[in-house]
């Protein structure tokens, strides 16, 4: 399921330090970093090493030295859509904070895939340019959106359609397996429900460059202001009750949460995760949850939604690291 772990040599964690240090430099390693601050979840156990990358080119140095060294990384964007093992991540664990907006001009804006989608929206719509704004009150790096295709459906009242982050998508420049660089077109990234090509491989992405349409401020600060409200109104907040968002794929026409609901799960609890109250789809950490508590509940749901209604829910988010 995660492209962006690979590599295999397994050492101590003072050991991958060591091996990646001559190229990352020894400072800039932190070792048995515990990654649950790092996640929405609020859950997971230490990296072996952890790097923040601050620009693009440091995140391919980064790859290119865990590669070189055969140790498996990972590249983690805000952890919004994962859940890290309680045995944590052996390995290296790149955290992207390459966060270098340039407005190319027309619409077009090239951003480092570790920018916050929220922040770029701020900046796209203030210069009046539109086709990010549906997509606030997600929590997502720009290499996680493109990872998973981020999408939220079309504005109100009508909300007839889902949007897909893919629209707006011009270009990726993308680290491959073999260590190169190259700029692809949105057309040429897979996209699809939940997907990406970045699922299939082992790339990166750099960077991407956005192509929005001209926009009337006025609307689309209504648009944010009516997806936030929607947003608070059907999703448990992040703040009190951490989660990472929808844990099962959507099922077509019926919908995971509904027959999660339908089952009489809302509020079930296993440990400190519970099934949330206002949206049957979405985990709750109550505090002190762990991976092993959030897997049972997964567990729990699957085996009651198959019993009962002959349907398999198939998790969403990815499983990272040792559980
Ligand atoms: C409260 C809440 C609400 C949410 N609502 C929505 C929603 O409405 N719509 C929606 O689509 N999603 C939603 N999500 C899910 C989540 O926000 C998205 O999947 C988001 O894109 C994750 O981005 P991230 O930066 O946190 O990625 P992470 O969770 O850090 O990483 C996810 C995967 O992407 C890979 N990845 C990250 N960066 C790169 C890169 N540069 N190159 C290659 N691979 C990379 C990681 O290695 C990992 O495998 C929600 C989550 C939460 C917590």
């Amino acid at each position: 399921m995660d492209s962006s772990r690979s590599g295999g040599r397994r050492l101590a964690p003072q050991e991958c330090a060591a091996a990646l240090a001559p190229v990352l430099g020894a400072v800039r390693l932190r070792c048995d970093e515990p990654l649950a601050p790092y996640t929405t979840f609020r859950i997971g156990g230490p990296a072996d090493v952890m790097y923040d990358a601050t620009t693009a080119d440091e995140l391919a140095t980064a790859i290119r030295a865990a590669r070189a060294a055969d140790l498996p990384v990972f590249v983690l964007g805000l952890g919004a859509n994962i859940l890290v093992g309680d045995l944590g991540f052996r390995g290296l664990v790149i955290r992207n904070i390459a966060r270098g907006v340039t407005d190319l001009g027309g619409g077009r804006f090239r951003a480092e895939s570790g920018v916050v989608v929220g922040d770029l929206i701020r900046e796209t719509v203030a210069a009046g340019w539109s086709g990010l704004e549906h997509y606030i009150g997600i929590p997502s790096t720009v290499g996680g959106a493109v990872w998973q295709n981020l999408h939220f459906l079309s504005p109100a009242p009508a909300r007839e359609r889902t949007m897909f982050i893919a629209e707006t998508v011009e270009a990726v420049e993308l680290l491959g397996a073999g260590d190169g660089v190259q700029t692809v077109s949105g057309d040429a990234m897979g996209f699809g429900y939940d997907i990406s090509r970045l699922h299939g491989g082992t790339e990166i992405a750099l960077a991407v460059t956005f192509g929005l349409a001209p926009g009337d401020p006025a609307v689309m600060h209504r648009v944010m202001q009516e997806n936030l409200s929607w947003r608070g109104s059907r999703h448990p907040w992040l703040e009190h009750h951490p989660s990472a968002g929808s844990i099962f794929k959507k099922i077509e026409g019926v919908g995971a949460g509904r027959l999660i609901d339908q089952c009489g799960l809302k509020g079930f609890r296993i440990g400190g995760a519970q099934i949330s109250h206002i949206h049957a789809n979405i985990l709750v950490n109550l505090g002190g949850a762990t991976a092993a508590d959030v897997r049972a509940l997964i567990s729990h749901a699957q085996r009651a939604v198959a019993e009962r209604f002959d349907q398999y829910l198939e998790p969403e988010i990815g499983f990272i690291g040792e559980f």
